[in-house]
């Protein structure tokens, strides 16, 4: 047999480069299905419960990390071009606003999710942060503690993944009507649950809680403000210790994800006791359940406790 002419060579070294290369883009991009980036927790298990088998779903904000100044990695920011289908929520990460301006994969769920609420609703008046004097105030990112805001942004969700792969796209609005049925499920306990409180001044670390306590008749007081970053001052404590006796609140609320000094010491300061809420912004092996809806349930059972509700 004689030797290969050097055209075959070249030519069985092509394929052998197409093929490598081919196994690579099919690792990264799932069978014939999306491959979706959410920007935080509450977008990827959207994602998932929506997409199921047809999606796969990566999430910028790496388990146990706080989601508001995540920083991302060369990789992710790769990933993020790479995806069919990027789903973030603008005015939230910093670094995931900067990271999409220039992608047109990119959908941003805030118009769905209606955020009325402001840094300054929440009744007391920090004017945001002081080092920026007259900021605007910040739009409040925390809709998902809302079920009903959920629900909206999950239809919305389930249209860009229509959009994208209209082949499942009765698959995803299927998916997003029964979790919507879950979602009305929650709010009903929330409002069975909450509707007959002792107390109903909501003190809590940071300003997680402002559509979940607008939603169930409560009252959020956060002693940090919408950013776990932003640092609570000696005021802040103070002012917050003078808003627990003033309204004779009993339990305050510290975070799974953040460390309890904050609420410790105002705590300690104040005789109130310390429970801990669950802000659902990344699930970890301290948080109080699986998922989305096991955790919040968690906080159902917690705030009944702590705001005294029969
Ligand atoms: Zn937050």
């Amino acid at each position: 047999m004689p030797p290969p002419r050097p055209a075959l060579a070249f030519a069985a070294a092509s394929l052998l480069a197409l093929t490598a290369c081919g196994t690579g883009t099919e690792e990264a991009k799932g069978a014939d299905g999306l491959t979706v980036v959410a920007s935080a927790y509450p977008l990827q298990f959207l994602a998932e419960r929506i997409g199921g088998d047809q999606v796969s779903v990566s999430n910028l904000t790496k388990a146990g990390g706080e989601p508001h100044d995540v920083e991302l990695s060369p990789r992710s920011l790769v990933d993020l071009r790479q995806a069919d289908l990027v789903i973030y929520q603008s005015d939230f990460q910093p670094a995931v606003d900067d990271a999409v301006a220039d992608l047109d994969n990119a959908h941003d769920v805030v118009p769905a999710a209606h955020l009325e609420l402001t840094a300054t609703d929440d009744g007391h008046d920090h004017g945001g942060d002081a080092s920026t004097g007259s900021a605007k105030a910040a739009p409040d990112p925390h809709f998902w503690l809302d079920p009903t805001k959920y629900a909206d942004v999950a239809d919305d969700v389930a249209e860009q993944f229509a959009q994208a792969d209209p082949a499942h796209a009765a698959g995803y609005r299927t998916r997003a009507q029964e979790l919507r049925g879950e979602l009305d499920d929650l709010d009903r306990e929330f409002t069975a649950g909450l509707a007959h409180c002792a107390q109903d001044e909501l003190v809590t670390n940071h300003a997680a809680f402002g559509y979940l306590a607008a939603a169930y008749g409560l009252h959020q007081e956060a002693v940090t403000g919408l950013s776990p970053e932003s640092e609570a001052s000696p005021q802040d404590l103070a002012d917050a210790i003078a808003h627990l006796r003033e309204h004779g609140i009993t339990t305050v609320y510290a975070e799974t994800l953040l460390p309890t000094n904050v609420v410790d010491t105002i705590a300690r300061d104040s005789g109130a006791d310390v429970l801990v809420l669950d802000p659902v912004e990344g699930v970890t092996e301290e948080s109080s359940g699986r998922d989305y809806l096991e955790i919040m349930r968690a906080n159902l059972t917690t705030l009944e406790r702590g705001q005294q509700c029969r």
